[in-house]
């Protein structure tokens, strides 16, 4: 809390500033550090081989209690104290000694898969091939690697680390979200999630909103002149297409992605709807647009004299542009992963950082929690069959979740946050 309150009271720091990182290239000399490093490598296989045990058991968001049950086990082996919250979250929390903030490493265990999807793994050279291998099976064996790793050199931090399987993330960070409402506000939050890359230290903001037009319907022979709820749809997605995005402020893209209605050829559908994403890292501009798309939305329906109605299916809050959150690109948490990234060779493209993210690290940015997301693996073609994964890498994705653990946990030897 304290460290928070100095770190308000300091003036902005430029992009270009990094300076305060609590990284040093000493870290992975001292010898425990580097025996866990060791330890990481040479379990790598048993890594691998758990990863991809978890990747087949179903887990579709909502249906992914056998995946929170096998994380419950292992971190129950490893002496975590371990709870289950009634949305399906399993937390397991690694004591530290007291004096620093706690660290939230949170890997959500849910896929986008229906249930009964093969999820059978194929090894292909350096490639795993099965829906959810990458995203998010991949993060959830980097975590309980480095639990097992900590405990392994029986590493001691200042403040506990809390290792949480996150249910629903793909519902909207549905678990995560409601962690943070029913606990202490931790210090720091790392979401392990998305490929290998530049640390995310942003929160891009999406809206997921159904609009409905209905009517009484008619058959096709009296339907002239009738309202029509087709037709108001169809002039509201052409209108919503008619709003100018600016360019700059952070940008917005949105796609209806959805349109339903009708079941027969001869009337008018009592029905029609279509989904809008809307998706930008400004709050401001994401509000300014969802209303203008309101709108025009109701606009259509009132024309066609039509009962209108809309659903709210997700509102994930946007955490700000580059501009706006140019401090908390300075933060230790941020600048320290960059560093832990650079020193391990990860391919970041050239931007280090990116103020931008959609992962369960949202859910901390826009409540002003100290909150980075970082990558797993390298991989690609996530919600999707052919979902593949570089499992080599994964050792980069564990390695960079235990150097964290140790710098922001505030191990020995391991630098830690100045709180004191
Ligand atoms: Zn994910």
């Amino acid at each position: 809390m304290r460290l928070l309150a100095v770190l308000a009271l300091l003036p902005s720091l430029a992009v270009a500033q990094p300076t305060r990182t609590i990284w040093s290239a000493d870290v992975p000399k001292q010898q425990q550090v580097a025996r866990m490093l060791t330890w990481l490598e040479q379990n790598f296989p048993r890594q691998v081989e758990e990863w991809i045990r978890i990747a087949e058991i179903q887990g579709k968001s909502e249906h992914e209690q056998e995946r929170g049950q096998y994380v419950r086990g292992v971190m129950e082996q490893e002496g975590l104290a371990v709870t289950v919250d009634s949305i399906g979250n399993v937390i397991g929390v690694r004591k530290g000694r007291g004096g620093g903030p706690s660290v939230v490493f949170a890997a959500h265990i849910d896929i986008v898969h229906p249930l009964g999807t093969d999820l059978r793994v194929r090894r292909n050279g350096d490639t795993l091939h099965a829906p959810g291998i990458f995203d998010n099976s991949a993060s959830v064996a980097n975590m309980l690697a480095v639990i097992r790793a900590l405990n392994a050199a029986k590493v001691e931090t200042r403040g506990d680390l809390i290792f949480i399987g996150t249910a629903q993330e793909e519902l909207g960070l549905r678990g995560m979200t409601y962690w943070l409402e029913h606990n202490p506000k931790p210090g720091f939050v790392v979401a392990m999630d998305g490929g290998l890359g530049p640390i995310n230290y942003g929160a891009l903001g999406i809206y997921w909103t159904k609009y409905f037009y209905r009517g009484q319907g008619s058959h096709t022979n009296t339907s002239a002149g009738k309202p029509h709820p087709a037709r108001a749809a169809a002039a509201a997605i052409q209108r919503i297409y008619e709003i100018p995005i600016p360019t700059g402020q952070g940008g917005a893209v949105y796609n209806v992605g959805q349109i339903h209605g009708g079941s027969i050829f001869n009337g008018i559908p009592e029905e029609v709807w279509f989904s809008v994403d809307l998706r930008s890292v400004n709050p401001t501009l994401l509000d300014s647009l969802d209303g203008e798309i309101d709108k025009r939305a109701r606009q259509a329906a009132a024309d066609q004299k039509l009962t209108f109605a809309k659903e709210v299916v997700n509102h994930e809050r946007a955490g700000g542009t580059e501009e706006m959150l140019r401090e908390r690109r300075a933060h230790p948490l941020v600048q320290t992963a960059i560093d832990i990234q650079a020193w391990l060779g990860v391919q970041t493209g050239g931007r280090d950082a990116l103020a931008t993210g959609s992962t369960d690290s949202n859910a901390a940015v826009i409540r002003g929690i100290p909150s980075i997301a970082i990558g797993r693996s390298y991989g690609g073609d996530q919600h999707t069959l052919r979902e593949w994964a570089h499992w080599p890498s994964a050792l980069l994705g564990a390695k960079l979740t235990l150097l964290l653990a140790l710098t922001m946990g505030g191990a020995a030897g391991a630098g830690g946050v100045p709180v004191q």
